[in-house]
């Protein structure tokens, strides 16, 4: 599965890297042209001149006209595609030197090919990876948005239906933020949410997602997990909302938020968990806020019966 790339960049540096990236990875194709016809009809001395030309242009990082992003330049994925690339480059030597003196042989042909697909299979991972960051990432958050956690809970709900295990899903809603917003400012407001948000990342499970619902709502979707593992993984990220205060240097406040959660076997449309899921919430709210509700309601059965809880 991808994952974002680049959380932290503005869209407009990231589309501007995503461009340039393509255009050196379509450079670094059309050297393997030129490789391949040298392999073909032999250089005398390959390591020199023509032939480190082609190694040259097989070094995808040259064409890059963009200044390399440095939060790019540091993700594994980025890291990866410089290691395939750089076996390739051995082995194109390797290959090119061999045939100065002799036929091309099958098998290191074979062990070029090989990992010229694996240096592809990595830069597409690393495209598609760019192409989350610009689409399904909120920015003032750097979580995913509505558009990722609709995929997100569509794929939750095959995988019940699948297994006969449920999942929950819990809305956040941080409790009276009308009056931060007025009493300290929209700016301030803003660096709560930021600053909420890594919290709550931090909180949950590493297969767990917090998606920004809207505004300062958020969903939590724990996949294969029933409501009684997920209230304790729910009940910690709600202390830690207020475990210390939210501070931009200069003021500092104590925030708390309410959370509804509800699980599902995924027979129902996922707005459907999401509604009771709301329902608990206000629950939450009514019953005098910073609290965990959750929804009990009518369980569906399931083929699977009450294998849900075993996990
Ligand atoms: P409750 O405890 O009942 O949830 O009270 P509340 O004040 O939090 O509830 P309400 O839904 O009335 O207010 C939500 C506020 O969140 C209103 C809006 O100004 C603020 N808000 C929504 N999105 C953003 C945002 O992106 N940035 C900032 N700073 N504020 C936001
Ligand atoms: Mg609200
Ligand atoms: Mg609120």
């Amino acid at each position: 599965m991808s994952e974002p790339i680049a959380d932290q960049l503005e869209n407009d540096d990231l589309q501007r890297f995503r461009n340039d990236f393509r255009r050196a990875v379509l450079m670094h194709r059309k050297g393997r042209l030129a490789l391949f016809y040298h392999l073909h009809f032999p250089l005398a001395d390959p390591l020199f001149g023509e032939g480190k030309k082609i190694v040259e242009q097989l070094d995808f990082r040259q064409w890059l006209t963009e200044p390399l992003v440095e939060e790019i330049s540091r993700h594994r994925v980025y890291r990866d595609l410089v290691a395939k690339q750089e076996r390739v480059l051995r082995l194109v030597q390797k290959t090119l030197a061999s045939v100065a003196h002799a036929p091309l042989s099958p098998e290191p042909l074979a062990r070029l090919l090989r990992a010229m697909h694996e240096f592809d299979r990595i830069a597409d991972r690393l495209d598609s990876g760019i192409t989350i960051s610009l689409t399904d990432i909120d920015e003032l958050t750097g979580l995913l948005n509505r558009a990722a956690m609709q995929r997100d809970l569509d794929r939750a709900r095959a995988q019940a239906r699948r297994t006969g295990r449920s999942f929950t899903v819990a809305m956040v809603d941080v409790d009276h933020f009308k009056k931060v917003n007025d009493e300290y400012g929209h700016v301030f407001g803003d660096v709560c949410l930021e600053t909420l948000a890594e919290r709550f990342v931090e909180s949950i499970r590493p297969r767990d997602q917090v998606y920004r619902y809207g505004g300062e709502e958020f969903l939590v979707l724990l996949p294969d997990t029933p409501l009684t593992t997920a209230q304790p993984v729910l009940d910690r990220l709600r202390r830690r909302a207020y475990e210390r205060p939210v501070s931009d240097g200069k003021i500092s406040i104590d925030l708390f938020v309410s959370v509804g959660a509800a699980e599902t076997a995924g027979g129902e449309e996922p707005e459907t968990v999401i509604d009771r899921a709301d329902a608990a919430l206000y629950r939450a709210k009514k019953t005098g806020r910073n609290r965990l509700e959750l929804d009990h309601g009518a369980k569906e059965q399931t083929p699977a019966g009450k294998t849900g809880d075993q996990s």
